[in-house]
């Protein structure tokens, strides 16, 4: 079945973006998957589960495709993009409110995502008409060397559920502007937004075959399949340094080139000159943004002891003042975690600190049902063997910890197998750059609480990931380099 346009008053329908695989410009009926509202644990829809013999239509389809795909100009690529850009924004609300729906996190959030994710589409219609090539001279002067940048080949996409929007507009806006052809797995808890976006894509004019979208319960033996076959030559994931490890071992037994954005433990060091009502606005945004399930989040706050107790205070009063509730209610400034089992892993990390001896402040325990509700949540004296000190919380949870000097600060910032975001405020910047400067961290915040942003290059180190997506450097994580020696 073709894909047809959706009337703006039925877009944020669940069961409309539930008709099965989209594989080749066409629906491949199916069900199989329960999505499920985490305000409610009711069922939303069903979506289709893919097996093997789908894997090998997915590549089969994007192969096809493949060759025109990359020698359509790239004028024309960056128009497709342009319209998909200007179709999101004018579904910018009913997106919204798919991804409240299913995702959970409350309306404000998910408008904010659906705004960061179309302008990957606008910034890579803008990058795919500047995509480098070289020309140099060789050491001996004698020979030139010409460099080229051609499309990778077929991409294998993997997203979470924590951005169902962005992390897929983060992967697709870069592979296509490139000139190559995708298959987007998206995270089987938020799959209704990704399958809503393939259908603006087709009328935005990306041919078929070009994005191809599946959901499966077997994201292991569905993934694996599709990068055994020699025909597929990228691999983008987002997800969970755990996960990541297991693909890396996966793509290594046919050299896939990887691209992995991953889990982060990310630490927000307040020093004693730092102002501290725009700290205590960095920090609100920097853990409480998708209700603290995001990469970026604050994971440990390292606060001075001279301005310590004043600002667990003040976020503490700040924390409690927060509406919990459905995403979807207007009133909601926390939605629900994803799942129950969220829930119960924040709820282990906050009841184990807190028999560590650590002190809560405000929330502390999981709300009643129906829905995975975790109250925003402020600890302090937390000792740094506390699991809550080095696992990912993914919750609204504000772990607080003291420290007397920068270089005790940086030490304790330091103290992770981790490496994506932190976070620094300072009212002396040279102090603020030095220290972000010794961060081991793929990004650094300075004096602000939010770095996500198209033109910017994200991504981790240690083991956080590998590469980096957006800014002016995403497109060329989907293209290979070809060197041409010269002599005229
Ligand atoms: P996850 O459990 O690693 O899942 C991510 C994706 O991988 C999902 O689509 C999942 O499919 C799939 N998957 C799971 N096991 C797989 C396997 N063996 N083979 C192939 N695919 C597999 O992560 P998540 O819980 O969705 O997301 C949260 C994590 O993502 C956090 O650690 C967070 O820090 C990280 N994250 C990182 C960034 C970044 O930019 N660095 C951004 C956002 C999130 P199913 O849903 O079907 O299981």
């Amino acid at each position: 079945m073709k894909i047809e346009p959706i009337p703006h008053n039925q877009f944020a329908t669940p069961s409309l973006h539930a008709q099965g695989l989209y594989i080749g410009g066409e629906w491949l009926p199916g069900q199989g998957i329960d999505v499920i509202n985490p305000a409610t644990g009711e069922v939303l829809a069903q979506v289709a589960d893919a097996g093997l013999e789908d894997a090998v239509k997915a590549v089969n389809a994007a192969d096809s495709a493949a060759l025109q795909w990359r020698k359509t100009s790239a004028r024309e690529r960056a128009e497709i993009l342009r319209r998909w850009f200007h179709l999101m924004n004018e579904h910018a609300e009913e997106l919204a409110h798919l991804i409240a729906l299913e995702n959970g996190k409350a309306l404000p959030d998910a408008r904010g995502e659906v705004a960061y994710a179309a302008e990957f589409f606008r910034w890579y219609a803008e990058e795919a008409a500047r995509i480098p090539g070289e020309f140099r001279h060789t050491p001996s002067g004698s020979h030139h060397i010409l460099v080229d940048h051609e499309p990778i080949g077929i991409a294998l996409l993997i997203t979470p559920w924590n951005f169902p929007a962005a992390m897929a507009t983060r992967k697709i806006g870069p592979a296509l502007a490139a000139g190559c052809c995708v298959i987007l797995k998206p995270a089987s808890e938020t799959p209704l937004t990704a399958y809503a976006m393939a259908r603006l894509g087709a009328q935005a004019g990306v041919p078929d075959g070009v994005v191809n979208v599946l959901t499966t319960s077997d994201p292991a033996g569905v993934t694996n399949a599709i990068l055994a076959d020699p025909r597929v030559r990228k691999l983008s994931f987002t997800g969970s340094t755990a996960v990541g490890r297991i693909l890396l071992a996966e793509a290594a037994k046919s050299v896939v080139s990887c691209s992995m954005e991953l889990g982060g433990n990310a630490p927000f060091l307040v020093f004693d000159d730092a102002d501290l009502d725009a700290a205590l606005d960095g920090a609100m945004v920097a853990k409480m943004r998708n209700a603290g399930e995001a990469c970026t989040a604050a994971n440990r706050f390292y606060v001075q002891d001279g301005i310590h107790d004043e600002f667990v205070a003040a976020l503490t009063q700040r924390m409690a003042a927060l509406t919990v509730g459905p995403g979807t209610e207007p009133q909601t400034q926390v939605g629900p975690m994803i799942t129950a089992a969220a829930v119960a892993k924040i709820d282990r990390l906050v009841t184990d600190a807190a028999t560590r001896g650590a002190r809560v402040h405000t929330g502390g325990r999981p709300l009643p049902g129906p829905g995975y509700f975790y109250p925003p949540t402020v600890m302090d004296n937390i000792p740094a063997t506390a699991p809550i000190a080095y696992e990912e919380i993914f919750g609204p949870v504000a772990a607080v910890y003291r420290f007397n000097t920068e270089d005790e600060a940086i030490s304790m910032a330091n103290d992770t197998e981790y490496g994506l975001a932190a976070y620094v405020y300072s009212g002396d910047m040279a102090r603020a750059l030095r220290v972000g400067k010794r961060l081991e961290s793929g990004m650094i915040g300075i004096n602000r609480g939010l770095m996500s942003d198209p033109a910017a290059p994200f991504g981790g180190v240690k083991q956080s990931g590998l590469g980096r997506e957006g800014g002016v450097t995403g497109i060329l994580e989907f293209m290979e380099a070809k060197y041409f020696a010269v002599d005229f």
